[in-house]
């Protein structure tokens, strides 16, 4: 390895790759996320047509109850009319009627329309299902699958802790102290890349890549000849140039 960037480039891109591998042992891998969200899109939306048929038949079922209790009072009240002594005691038992039978009325309603809701999301609950279980039984050997592979990879990411560990311990340790920080601050990436810009005839003008601040050419020189630690002037990551702009 030719000077410290080298070393920066390769302890950054060993950082990336155990955080990913850490990632999949934590959760599901890379090759898995779209087979992962087809599932949990289906699941939930299965998920979300159970609750309607199972929250309309409550409300059906509570519905029918109120029915069934309420024409025992309407029994009840007309049984009362034979017993009424005067006008007062009649009108007081027929307003009695009146509301006991308008509660039956708007609880019937209540009870169809519950059940027309409950059918109504029966049928795309059905095809949901019917669908689903193709999806996962694929979803499953998938994740046998993963189960296979996950001893590599957290094999790779014990490598990958050694790799760092070796990288670290080459690195003087206020570059090294300069590298976490800018990490800290950029969410694990202190590098960016330095772009050129073709102008025909005239020389490239040089920028980085991440605020597209100008990068001067003898700063661009010496991170090519030399492999020197040089940060960004305006946002301070560390610069470097990736392999197409080496040529030049
Ligand atoms: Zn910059």
């Amino acid at each position: 390895m030719r000077g410290q960037l080298d070393k920066i480039l390769a302890l950054q891109q060993a950082l990336d790759e155990l955080q990913s591998a850490e990632a999949q042992l934590a959760g599901i891998p890379d090759w898995m996320e779209e087979l992962h969200a087809e599932h949990s899109t289906a699941r939930a939306e299965i998920d979300e047509l159970e609750a309607v048929v199972e929250g309309a038949r409550r409300e059906r079922q509570e519905a029918e109850a109120v029915v069934a209790d309420s024409q025992e009072k309407l029994k009840h009240f007309q049984e009362q009319i034979s017993l009424v002594r005067n006008q007062r005691e009649y009108g007081a038992l027929l307003q009695e009627i009146d509301q006991v039978k308008d509660l039956i009325r708007r609880s019937e309603e209540e009870g169809l329309a519950a059940l027309e809701r409950q059918e109504e999301a029966q049928q795309p609950l059905a095809d949901r299902r019917g669908g689903f279980s193709e999806l996962d039984e694929r979803y499953r050997k998938a994740l046998e699958q993963w189960e296979t592979e996950k001893p590599a990879v957290a094999e790779q990411a014990e490598s990958l802790k050694g790799t760092i560990e070796e990288l670290r311990q080459q690195l003087p340790p206020n570059l090294l102290l300069r590298f976490d920080r800018i990490r800290e601050r950029y969410g694990g990436q202190a590098l960016a890349e330095i772009k050129g810009l073709e102008r025909g005839r005239m020389p490239k003008i040089w920028h980085c890549a991440e605020c597209n601040y100008r990068v001067r050419p003898q700063v661009v020189m010496q991170i090519l000849n030399e492999g020197s630690v040089v940060l960004c002037d305006s946002c301070k990551r560390i610069l470097y140039l990736p392999p197409e702009e080496q040529g030049t």
